[in-house]
């Protein structure tokens, strides 16, 4: 820890780069997470894919707003107020998450990078004219394109995908950068995005990993700070910056 945090205070560049596990704590349930409720017998990682929308647009629709209604409901928790407090220590701070949610932004965060898209853009399917989201209600039908007829999409990266080629670019341009990389809460098992440590490891960033699990990054971290992001995080900014 004291390690890390002394990086941390030194660092000029710094990446914060982010998945589910931060948003755990808010009560948003990781990907690999069994569902709940309603979805129970849904598998996501066959929710989340061209072909699954193509085939029942509404089913996928509703299962993006039920989500999209839990992250609404949720607050930034103390991981996500950390991160903002690092980017008002460091001006040269980028987070980059791989997270569909909000929960950066409303914690103070400036412009973070979505890596794979957000809840709160829909598209059409067909024209990719952008959408005005819905209210606060989930709506259980797919809304059809005012242009084109063509079904409404979540406007997030799905399995097969390619991801958004700016947001990319940005993340790998800042991670090549970097002095210090702080990977949290990502099991490190999504690609392309989990180059992005890796990046900055061959660029001669220290990379620092907080997860109460171990995830393949292990090797490629200078240091594994095992806990919860909302309890770790803090106390490292702590350190860093008092
Ligand atoms: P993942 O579900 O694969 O891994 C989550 C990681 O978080 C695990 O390594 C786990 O050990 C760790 N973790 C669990 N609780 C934690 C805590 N309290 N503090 C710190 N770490 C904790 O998630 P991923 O790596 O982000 O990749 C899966 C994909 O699922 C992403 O691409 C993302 O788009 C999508 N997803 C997003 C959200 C969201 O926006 N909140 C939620 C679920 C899934
Ligand atoms: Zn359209």
């Amino acid at each position: 820890m004291d390690e890390a945090a002394e990086w941390l205070r030194q660092a000029r560049r710094v990446v914060v780069f982010t998945g589910a596990g931060v948003s755990a704590e808010s009560g948003i349930p990781t990907f690999r997470e069994a569902q709940t409720g309603l979805w129970a017998r849904y598998d996501a990682q066959q929710l989340a894919t061209p072909e699954a929308f193509a085939a029942d647009p509404d089913l996928v629709w509703g299962w993006y707003e039920w989500r999209r209604a839990a992250v609404v409901r949720a607050s930034p928790n103390a991981a996500h107020v950390a991160v903002a407090d690092i980017e008002r220590h460091k001006a040269g701070t980028t987070v980059v998450t791989q997270n569909v949610d909000d929960l950066h932004e409303r914690a103070g965060s400036r412009e973070p990078v979505h890596l794979h898209g957000s809840l709160f853009a829909p598209r059409c399917a067909g024209c990719h004219a952008a959408f005005a989201p819905p209210g606060e209600l989930p709506t259980e039908a797919a809304p059809r394109c005012e242009l084109c007829a063509s079904p409404v999409r979540p406007g997030v990266v799905w399995f097969g995908e390619a991801l958004p080629a700016e947001a990319l670019e940005r993340a790998v341009q800042v991670a090549y950068e970097c002095d210090v990389l702080l990977t949290i809460g990502t099991s490190g098992l999504v690609y392309p995005a989990a180059e992005i440590p890796l990046v900055a490891k061959r660029s001669g960033g220290k990379v620092i990993q907080i997860n109460p699990a171990a995830t393949p990054l292990d090797e490629e971290s200078d240091v594994n700070l095992r806990g919860k992001a909302a309890e770790v995080l803090p106390a490292l900014v702590e350190r860093a910056f008092s």
